[in-house]
């Protein structure tokens, strides 16, 4: 999966949409302290789907949303969408019934929170439940949960990990996530 483009609306301190496009190769984000560098990674992970607020730094879903500051009012609402190129087969979940997705094809993946009413998830427009989202970047061995986003003192935990947690890591690089996701899904039908 190649990420090409991130919008971010109402998103914690984004709170007029933003565009990040991002060109092959190695980014960087550089900024003085306070400025929304860790703000644009959890805004990644929100849209990959994360359920925990707690790896977003908050007390609660909610506070995400942009929560005013001196001079803007607060928001009801925050928005973060990410166009992708994704592997035809990982594509294949989220389609609609009958449409046959070709090698790679180019996907907008959104999420919307609205203050005390939850998130929706949307594919190209459509909508899809956050485990399809979940299973979607899992299949593309990316996402919120994945070893792709490396969080703060999460190296020193690897290190610290049982055997059992480090475990789904190698599971991760090998690509075979998106499988347990699915047995998941066989098992809740
Ligand atoms: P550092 O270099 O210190 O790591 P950073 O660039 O990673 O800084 P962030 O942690 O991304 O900075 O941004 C912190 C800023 O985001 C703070 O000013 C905080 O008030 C603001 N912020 C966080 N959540 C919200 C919210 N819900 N509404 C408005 N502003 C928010
Ligand atoms: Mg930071």
């Amino acid at each position: 999966m190649k990420i090409t483009r991130l919008r971010i609306a109402g998103f914690k301190s984004f709170v007029d949409a933003t565009d990040v496009s991002i060109e092959p190769g190695l980014s960087g984000v550089v900024g003085p302290n306070g400025c929304g560098k860790s703000n644009l990674v959890e805004a990644l992970r929100f849209v990959m789907g994360e359920s925990s607020f707690k790896a977003m730094r908050g007390s609660g879903m909610d506070d995400v949303i942009f929560a005013g500051s001196t001079n803007r009012p607060a928001r009801n609402a925050a928005e973060v969408s990410l166009q992708a190129i994704v592997d035809g087969a990982a594509a294949a979940h989220v389609m609609k019934p009958g449409q046959t997705p070709a090698t790679s094809t180019e996907l907008e993946i959104s999420r919307r929170i609205e203050r005390e009413a939850g998130s929706t998830y949307r594919v190209n427009g459509r909508e899809v439940r956050a485990r399809d989202v979940h299973i979607l970047f899992a299949d593309a061995a990316t996402g919120a949960r994945s070893s792709a986003l490396v969080r703060q003192g999460q190296i020193g935990e690897l290190i610290a990990a049982k055997p059992k947690d480090r475990r789904s890591i190698l599971e991760d690089a090998a690509g075979i996530s998106g499988l347990h996701s699915r047995r998941h899904e066989a098992e809740l039908k």
